[in-house]
């Protein structure tokens, strides 16, 4: 067992201490305030000062002191009074500046270990278990006392399940403090924009929720130390801005190309007109081209019959659904893998050819929506992106349709799509809006818990029109996803603000290329996650999210007017500290002239 004495009582050096006290050491405490009562109440003896403390020979002297403070703490200490070989413990977390301090302010009779442990108090809760804790042996004496401290100490953590990692603190400044900025830059960010949980909420909005949280407990101090000890922080500071506005031009270039299209929608009309008369008159088209469109037909006729065939196996069994996917890009064949497997039988139709993904997936793939629809699927599933969907929807040949087919989307804003059907389709097919709240990133190891939201817009009171509508959402209940019945306005209402939000903070780090590090907070890997998430999605997607949603722009403003409001607080200190500087400076020269100094 150890004797600790912990300096500096805040929430780090408390809790710590309720840790060592429950594993059975000696603690011991000392601070700038007065702590003696929460001291009391964990059952520890509390020194106001540090001679007294000194006294009791600790054999571990654990600094939880803040990064700025711990120089005058270190000079405070009457180092002269304790003994040889006891062992200094820091856990700043800017390596290099703390052992650098503690080898110019120690003597070297002093044993010096440099320890991060990546965690943090309310994050930890105590629990250690596959936490990193790294450490630098800086300086420990050759003899069997100094040894045993050290490793009596760093035992402690083992024994609670840390994962204990040796790197010097040069290396573990290169690791951990610019991820550690970066993560408490973003949880701040957040935390000034007051998330709030929804009913619905996703992986990634959870990971947001969960890095505000985190992050709001700790000082600002803590956060400005992290700024001021790493060299590269205003570096970062600079990419995260520069991110951010390189994100906020991409999607106003987006915006202009999409308002310039339509004004100058009617040329482009004109354009095509000309070239459907082209394509109508071979004459134009010239001898090789027209020998290639016949291959090209024969091996389309070879791919129908091939199919019809595929679909005729398929048709005794009266159980399964026969569902045509309408968009099949990244999210309509992840969600074609699961149906499939669930033994369905999957037609597909999209803008580009993705008939060999198809056939690899076990799908029946059409490059023309009017052989799918003669197929007579009994549900039609839009997996387009948000911002095709009318003009799909409008251009689809409902007319080849049998009555009370079932039209389902999956878009990630949900009134849109709803008064797109309303106003489209005709009264004898039914509607189903969903979102399912994963992707294929969130979602790649099962569906189990995940959110799914459904509004049964309008479902025909028909037995098999009821059963029809239920059978597709057994395909997620069965899964396991949490099935949430919500109306697409109160969806709306929940999802689409956290969704962008999401999106725009992954899309803002992934231009920062975090890299994953050998040691990391669970804060950074949460930020690394949310990366993974939203990187695979297409920027349509994005885009889709911000034009369909009112509250966009105000969104995308305040995130904005957070990063600024962090930026003037660091000017603030800063402007202060060297405001400060300047006016002792000005006193400590004006002091021998100043006749009214002289005086005095
Ligand atoms: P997306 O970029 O939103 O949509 C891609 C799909 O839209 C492709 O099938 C694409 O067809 C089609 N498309 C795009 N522009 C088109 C156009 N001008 N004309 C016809 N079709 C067009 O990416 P996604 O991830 O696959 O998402 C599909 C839908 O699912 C979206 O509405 C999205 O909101 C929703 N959703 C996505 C996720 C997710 O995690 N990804 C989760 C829940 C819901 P081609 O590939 O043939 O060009």
């Amino acid at each position: 067992m150890l004797k600790i004495a912990i300096i500096g009582f805040g929430n780090l050096g408390q809790s710590l201490a309720k840790t060592f006290a429950d594993l059975g050491h000696m603690v011991l405490a000392h601070s700038r305030c007065d702590h003696s009562k929460m001291a009391q109440d964990l059952g520890i003896s509390y020194f106001s000062d540090p001679q007294d403390l000194c006294e009791q020979n600790p054999q571990v002297i654990l600094l939880c002191t803040s990064i700025i403070s711990t120089e005058s703490v270190l000079r405070s200490l009457p180092l002269l009074r304790l003994k040889h070989d006891t062992l200094f413990v820091d856990m700043i977390p800017v390596k290099e500046f703390s052992k650098a301090l503690l080898l110019k302010l120690l003597p070297s009779y002093l044993d010096v270990l440099c320890t991060n442990p990546m965690f943090g108090v309310e994050r930890g809760k105590h629990e250690w278990n596959g936490m990193f804790f790294v450490y630098e042996k800086v300086r420990i004496g050759s003899d069997g006392v100094g040894i045993s401290f050290c490793d009596n100490f760093l035992n402690m953590f083992e024994k609670e399940g840390c994962r204990m990692v040796e790197v010097s603190c040069s290396e573990q400044d290169k690791y951990v403090a610019g991820s550690q900025f970066i993560t408490h830059t973003v949880g701040r960010v957040l935390g000034m924009l007051t998330l709030e949980s929804t009913p619905i909420n996703t992986k990634g909005y959870e990971t947001l929720l969960d890095l505000a949280d985190n992050t709001a407990r700790d000082s600002f101090d803590l956060y400005y130390e992290l700024f001021m000890y790493n060299k590269n922080a205003f570096e970062m500071f600079e990419r995260l801005d520069l991110a951010f506005d390189t994100l906020k031009k991409q999607l106003f270039g987006y915006l202009h190309d999409v308002v310039g299209k339509q004004v100058f929608d009617n040329a482009e009309k004109v354009q095509m007109g000309h070239e459907e008369y082209k394509v109508s008159n071979p004459s134009h088209n010239g001898a090789s081209s027209e020998s290639s469109s016949k291959d090209m037909r024969s091996h389309k006729i070879a791919q129908v019959s091939n199919r019809k065939a595929q679909i005729s196996d398929h048709f005794d069994d009266n159980s399964r659904l026969k569902i045509a996917i309408v968009g099949f890009g990244n999210f309509g064949q992840f969600l074609a893998k699961t149906i499939i497997r669930q033994g369905h039988i999957v037609l597909a139709y999209s803008r580009s050819d993705y008939y060999d993904v198809a056939q690899k997936l076990g799908v029946i793939y059409f490059s023309d929506v009017e052989e799918l629809c003669k197929e007579h699927p009994e549900v039609i599933l839009f997996c387009t992106s948000i911002l095709s969907t009318e003009k799909v929807v409008r251009s689809f040949p409902v007319q080849r349709l049998m009555r009370n087919t079932l039209f389902v989307d999956v878009l990630s804003v949900k009134e849109f799509p709803k008064n797109l059907f309303l106003q489209k389709l005709p009264l004898n097919f039914d509607i189903l809006c969903t979102h399912p709240m994963f992707g294929p990133e969130s979602g790649k190891n099962g569906w189990e818990a995940l959110p799914f939201v459904y509004d049964k817009v309008r479902v025909g009171s028909d037995e098999s029109r009821v059963s029809l509508c239920d059978r597709f959402l057994d395909i997620f209940a069965l899964e396991g996803c949490r099935m949430v019945e919500m109306s697409c306005a109160e969806h709306d209402r929940h999802a689409a603000g956290s969704q962008f939000l999401t999106h725009t903070i992954g899309r803002v780090l992934e231009k920062l290329g975090l890299e994953s590090t050998p040691i990391f907070t669970n804060g950074y890997k949460t930020l690394l996650n949310l990366v993974e998430n939203t990187v695979g999605d297409s920027f349509d997607l994005y885009y889709g999210l911000f034009m369909y949603n009112v509250n966009a722009m105000d969104q995308l403003n305040r995130l904005g007017m957070a990063f600024d409001s962090l930026e003037e607080q660091f000017l603030g200190r800063l402007h202060g500290i060297l405001h400060k500087q300047h006016s002792e400076n000005a006193s400590k020269t004006l002091l021998p002239n100043h006749p009214r100094m002289q005086l005095h």
